[in-house]
């Protein structure tokens, strides 16, 4: 049985004292205990929030982070740096970094690897743009994305991993995969690890993400691969994010 994980991606909001504010506030209002919660606040916020879920089941995690552990790389975040501050998860390879920041898939390996050496839990960002689906390359790039940036893994490390399959054009669009079209992408993505790894991929969590509200969780949840979900817009407001949170108490 794999337990669902459902991850706030805040990208560049909020600052300290507003992260501590939405995370004491998610404190009160998420009332599940089914599934596991993280937060991904920007670098800046990362201590307050982890100070503000103490006591809480709510994790937090960091949405990128560099391969080497210090040295002259100036503007970088290591390893090492975010294990000290407390973050459980860190998010590698979101499309965003991939379309602004030139990240690809030998980076992504590199940085899941240094992530699992300093004991942090990679969060792996996969998912087509519009014109590969268009032109009916979805399964083809995806594969890729897995097959790559995944290279090197062991079973134990595959069965802790979190994968987020986001397709760029449902990002921050209002336009949801399917719930049948995300749940056929996420079991060809399991597929691919089964081939790779064998049966331990029946642990590896699977997630779902581009914009995921309070209204689509539970139809997303219902597809027998998702685990959970990777959320943008909807984390970034209390009731939106422990409504998807709490979405099988509805
Ligand atoms: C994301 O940033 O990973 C994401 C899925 O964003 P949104 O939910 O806003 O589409």
């Amino acid at each position: 049985m794999r337990q669902p994980i459902i991850a706030g991606n805040w990208k560049m909001h909020k600052t300290s004292s507003e992260a501590h504010q939405l995370v004491s506030q998610l404190k009160s209002l998420i009332t599940t205990s089914s599934v596991e919660v993280v937060v991904c606040p920007p670098f800046t916020a990362l201590a307050e929030a982890v100070k503000a879920a103490n006591q809480s089941k709510i994790l937090v995690g960091a949405q990128n982070m560099f391969w080497e552990e210090k040295g002259a790389y100036t503007g970088e975040i290591s390893g090492p740096m975010l294990k000290e501050l407390g973050c459980t998860y860190v998010i590698i390879g979101h499309s965003e970094r991939r379309q602004y920041f030139g990240e690809t898939d030998a980076t992504v390996n590199k940085k899941v690897m240094a992530a699992y050496q300093n004991g942090i839990l990679p969060i792996v960002c996969v998912g087509e743009t519009l014109a590969d689906r268009e032109e009916k390359k979805t399964m083809e790039v995806v594969g890729q994305q897995v097959r790559e940036g995944l290279k090197g893994l062991d079973a134990d490390q595959v069965k802790k991993l979190v994968i987020a399959y986001e397709p760029v054009w449902a990002i921050g669009t209002g336009q949801t995969a399917t719930a049948s079209d995300a749940q056929e992408v996420i079991a060809f993505i399991r597929e691919i690890l089964r081939e790779m790894y064998g049966d331990v991929v029946q642990n590896t969590r699977i997630q779902y993400g581009g914009s995921v509200k309070p209204g689509n969780i539970s139809e997303l949840m219902a597809q027998p691969d998702i685990d959970g979900a990777l959320v943008g817009g909807a984390s970034l407001e209390a009731n939106s994010f422990a409504a998807i949170v709490n979405y099988n108490k509805e």
